[in-house]
């Protein structure tokens, strides 16, 4: 069991970022066998205290709360909760197929319903310390959950804390900017906005010829107000940190600077990770933290989600090194020594590239240079 130290209630003014972490966010998850572990949240923040990223004045851990059932229903249907609250508890008044449940990406386990609103309390309890202007960015590092619909569940998703901190936020009338990295088109939260012209989606992601969901292809770009709001970036098998931030900058920053968003919301997914197991993209920490960076600077104020990564030792390292960049922490290369011992050694970055061979990486080039030159067609960037 690990020991928390430190948690504020949120009390405190003046500080510049936040983390939101309770060892509640990863007491059950999806199953021994599921690729999404609860043990990622904990090595993260195993890792994230090891460094002493805490431990300044300027940087606080912040406890989550349950998300309300009114919450959830900014996005969810009252049925829909009414459901995921009762098959949690192992009853069966509701047929979990009606809902997307069953063997697979989206089981039913017992304290589901308490652990998906934790997250989804997360992303809140972020979202009202951005909006107050007590920290400049929060990190909810368990949520991005962007694949859950209204009614139903998707891609490991339960609850869609991206889409009910996004309609939280337009409810104070802010204009939200939404970036997603994760390896997967965001879906869930492009489809919640796509013909609202206040919130602009943007995803990055492997094309969805080859991945689930099998969405976010270039010619979705929103729907009569919205038409224009809804922009997908998408990218071949074997692209790496060169091809992925080229299309990146070329995209992202001209898009999000002529929205002038009040907010930015960023998912962080990190299975663009060549050692991902469940995706073909390859990038490195090099990449990865480019791209976060590069958010940082968009940002009046950032309002920060987790999302996918499957393999544990890269998503802890990854999403340290994306709250360092939040917090304006440099973490030491080496491993601490307290996490070392107990995980295995190494360094924090990544210091070796993928070896692909140069057929796959020009087709996964000129994939993204279409991608590109067809979204600036479109979008007149
Ligand atoms: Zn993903």
């Amino acid at each position: 069991m690990v020991k928390l130290a430190r948690f504020e209630d949120g009390g405190i003014a003046m500080t510049k970022s936040a983390f939101i972490c309770s060892p509640g966010l990863w007491q059950s998850g999806h199953g021994a066998a599921h690729p999404l572990k609860p043990e990622r949240l904990q090595r993260t923040y195993e890792l994230l205290t090891a460094y002493g990223a805490f431990d300044g004045p300027e940087s606080m851990l912040v406890s989550p709360r349950l998300a309300t059932p009114a919450e959830l229903g900014l996005f969810h249907t009252e049925e829909y909760i009414e459901a995921v609250r009762n098959l949690s508890q192992g009853e069966t008044e509701f047929n979990p197929k009606r809902y997307n449940f069953g063997p697979g990406d989206n089981p039913v386990w017992m304290g589901m319903y308490e652990t998906e609103s934790l997250k989804v309390g997360s992303t809140l309890v972020a979202a009202e310390l951005v909006t107050s202007n007590r920290v400049d960015v929060a990190f909810s590092f368990s949520g991005g959950m962007h694949h859950a619909g209204p009614a139903f569940a998707s891609g490991f998703c339960v609850f869609n804390d991206a889409a009910v901190a996004i309609t939280w936020l337009r409810q104070k009338g802010l204009r939200v900017a939404y970036v997603d990295i994760d390896a997967h088109h965001g879906d869930g939260v492009q489809d919640a906005f796509y013909d609202n012209d206040q919130v602009l989606t943007i995803s990055l992601h492997e094309t969805g010829l080859y991945l689930f969901p099998g969405s976010g292809f270039v010619e979705e770009m929103g729907r009569g107000a919205g038409r224009g709001y809804a922009v997908n970036l998408p990218f071949a098998p074997y692209t790496d940190d060169e091809v992925y931030l080229w299309a990146f900058e070329e995209i992202v920053p001209p898009l999000v600077e002529r929205f002038q968003p009040d907010i930015v919301v960023s998912q962080l997914g990190v299975d663009t990770h060549h050692r991902d197991p469940l995706t073909h993209l390859c990038l490195t920490t090099a990449g990865y933290t480019a791209a976060v960076t590069a958010i940082k600077q968009l940002a009046p104020r950032w309002l920060a989600l987790g999302g996918g990564g499957y393999d544990i030792d890269v998503v802890a390292r990854s999403w340290t090194l994306a709250y360092g960049i939040m917090s304006g922490q440099e973490f030491p290369d080496d491993l601490p020594s307290a996490y070392a011992e107990k995980y295995g050694g190494g360094s924090l970055r990544d210091h070796d590239r993928p070896h692909i061979s140069p057929e796959p990486v020009e087709r996964a080039r000129r994939y993204a240079e279409a991608g590109v030159a067809a979204l600036k067609r479109a979008l007149e960037i």
